[in-house]
């Protein structure tokens, strides 16, 4: 089975991007592989630090293991995880990505923290790191979140070769969670010139809300994997929904409709990322 770093290089010859979806049960762990396989691309399952405490971090790396054992090519992600401890932990429990998110501290100190986590890793899974503010929520936002900032190629460049990175997440207009006016738009020509002062690849994060034409130019600029969570946690609340109402009372009955609901997104989305037309 391929790796997730092999999977990468190949998205980038094809011009197209990995999807990545926030899961916290087995229900949308289920509705992302069979999103995925429907379509026979690969995908990535994410976790941040929460979504792990619930499905469990050693449970959910089990699950990802048995379906690429299956030869899916379906990888796991430890998400957004804020301290040292909590990524190393994620390294040793065999997940194939960390997020170090150290977005909020000082430039200085993001790439001395982040370094240390690309030596522990030593190439064991592939690290991300982050540079830029673009929120914390996945939720439907009313507006734009305060301190969003946008990160130039030149602090991209810089902190990219002193930390090491194998993924760079930039902030390019990009927003955690839905922001209900549509706003902001994502920042194409930054994206552009990020990806050409890296040589790592870009990972668009919060692209839930972002257009389909939208997150299409950032994969023609330079992203390689697009994280969704909102979409997917609004179509399993429907979902769900409409399943308790619906009197049954068997749970892998009733929870259909949720998975049915949360599949359907992303196998839209998986079009859209992998341009499926
Ligand atoms: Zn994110």
């Amino acid at each position: 089975m391929k790796t997730l770093r092999e999977c990468i290089a190949e998205a980038e010859v094809k011009k197209v991007a990995i999807g990545h979806f926030n899961i916290s049960d087995s229900e949308g762990f289920k509705a992302v592989v069979e999103g995925a396989r429907e379509l026979g691309v690969p995908v990535i399952i994410g976790v941040s630090e929460g979504e792990r405490e619930f499905i469990g971090l050693q449970e959910i790396v089990a699950l990802v293991k048995i379906a690429q054992g299956n030869g899916f090519p379906v990888f796991i992600n430890a998400d957004h995880t804020y301290s040292i401890e909590k990524t190393k932990e994620a390294i040793d429990a065999g997940v194939d990505s960390v997020i170090i998110d150290l977005a909020d501290k000082s430039f200085e100190e993001n790439v001395s923290l982040t370094r240390e986590i690309v030596q522990y890793a030593n190439g064991r899974v592939l690290v991300e790191g982050e540079l830029g503010f673009i929120g914390k929520s996945s939720k439907v936002l009313s507006e734009v979140p305060d301190g969003i900032t946008q990160t130039t190629p030149e602090d991209a460049k810089k902190f990219v070769e002193d930390s090491g990175v194998d993924l760079f997440a930039p902030a390019v207009g990009n927003v955690h969670g839905i922001v209900k006016t549509g706003e902001p738009k994502l920042n194409i020509e930054l994206i552009k010139a990020i990806a050409q002062s890296v040589l790592v690849p870009l990972v668009l994060h919060g692209a839930s809300g972002n257009t389909d034409e939208e997150i299409l130019q950032a994969i023609n600029a330079g992203i390689r994997i697009v994280h969704i969570n909102t979409e997917l946690r609004l179509a399993y609340k429907e979902g769900l929904k409409d399943a308790v109402e619906s009197g049954e009372v068997a749970p892998y009955k009733f929870m259909e409709a949720a998975v049915e609901d949360m599949r359907r997104v992303v196998v839209k989305k998986l079009k859209v990322f992998n341009k499926l037309g």
